[in-house]
């Protein structure tokens, strides 16, 4: 089996009917790209900054930073990498902020929220990430949108800081795609809206699961409402698909559900067009592409949807097999 993958390695990723999607990794430092290399990544889905800021006793500089994103994009050469700004607070702490102690951190102060508030602290991300634009095919991502003034407010600080740059004399990619990620239910409700203004979309389903089933994703005794086949979750899924569509715009997911080959059939059905995961696992995702029809998938799509429980999902998806 490891032959049979080592020969999909440098191949592109279509279904058994001809239909392409991107296979891409989540990344968390420029020394990851090396696996993403060797295990077929089309590109990165999902690099998670945080790590540049944790670990250590203050904030990485604005020039740390541009040296990491530049390493990654050059290393990934024409490739899309698509960079997450900081999503500290939740699970993610970070001594040196000084970030409150809340009773409820995952519903609280975290993310695109402080970030939003505390610009000495995003504006040197963002223009780290716009001083490295030139060196590949870079995509900036916010995370935990949960309504459009947010995106409208992280978006507008970002194009100041492009302004600001290039009136320094200081160049600056004309293309780099400005999204976010879905992992709040109201944003994943409300996608149509957000299509019209955003590049596109990237489903985090670690966390949007948890929101949906209320059911925090590190707690043991809730664990068995954290259910990625869930109706409400596909359905979720499938409204954030179609919004994209509609305006012309892309869809990806990199929540640990885009790897994961029960959910690749639905995902792939449903119209998914970018698949981010640990590198590892695509080859193995490459290989069961291949063998799924998505014409066929796509035409499950109603029943699926309209099923009542994660169990009979899972039953109708192994039946088809
Ligand atoms: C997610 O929420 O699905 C996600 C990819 O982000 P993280 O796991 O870093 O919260
Ligand atoms: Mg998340």
């Amino acid at each position: 089996q490891k032959e049979e993958w080592a020969k999909l390695k440098d191949e592109p990723t279509f279904s058994q009917d001809g239909v392409q999607v991107e296979l891409v990794a989540n990344i968390g430092t420029p020394d990851d790209i090396t696996g993403v290399i060797n295990n077929g990544g089309e590109g990165v889905g999902l690099y998670r900054t945080e790590f540049l800021y944790m670990g250590k006793n203050e904030l990485p500089t604005e020039d740390e930073q541009y040296d990491a994103y530049k390493s990654v994009l050059e290393q990934m050469k024409d490739k899309p990498v698509v960079v997450r700004t900081l999503d500290v607070g939740g699970d993610k702490e970070l001594n040196y902020l000084d970030l409150p102690k809340e009773l409820n951190p995952f519903l609280g102060f975290r993310a695109i929220r402080f970030c939003l508030e505390n610009e000495h602290v995003f504006r040197p991300q963002l223009r780290a990430l716009l001083r490295a634009s030139i060196y590949g095919n870079l995509k900036i991502m916010f995370p935990m949108i949960a309504t459009l003034e947010e995106f409208r407010q992280a978006k507008s600080i970002l194009m100041e800081e492009k302004d600001n740059l290039r009136s320094e004399g200081v160049e600056v990619s004309d293309s780099i795609e400005v999204g976010i990620m879905v992992e709040i239910p109201s944003t994943a409700v409300t996608a149509k809206q957000f299509a019209k203004e955003v590049d596109f979309f990237s489903i985090g389903t670690n966390d949007l699961i948890q929101y949906t089933m209320a059911a925090d994703r590190m707690n043991e005794r809730v664990s068995y409402l954290y259910q990625p086949y869930h109706p409400a979750i596909l359905n979720l899924v499938n409204n954030v698909i179609e919004a994209a569509h509609s305006e012309n715009k892309w869809a990806g997911m990199c929540g640990e559900m885009a790897g994961d080959s029960i959910a690749i059939p639905i995902l792939l059905g449903l119209g998914l067009d970018e698949f981010s995961m640990s590198a590892t696992s695509i080859l193995p995702a490459r290989t069961q592409i291949r063998s799924l029809s998505k014409e066929k998938l796509a035409a499950a799509k109603d029943k699926i949807l309209s099923m009542s429980t994660a169990d009979e999902v899972v039953e109708y998806i192994n039946s088809m097999e």
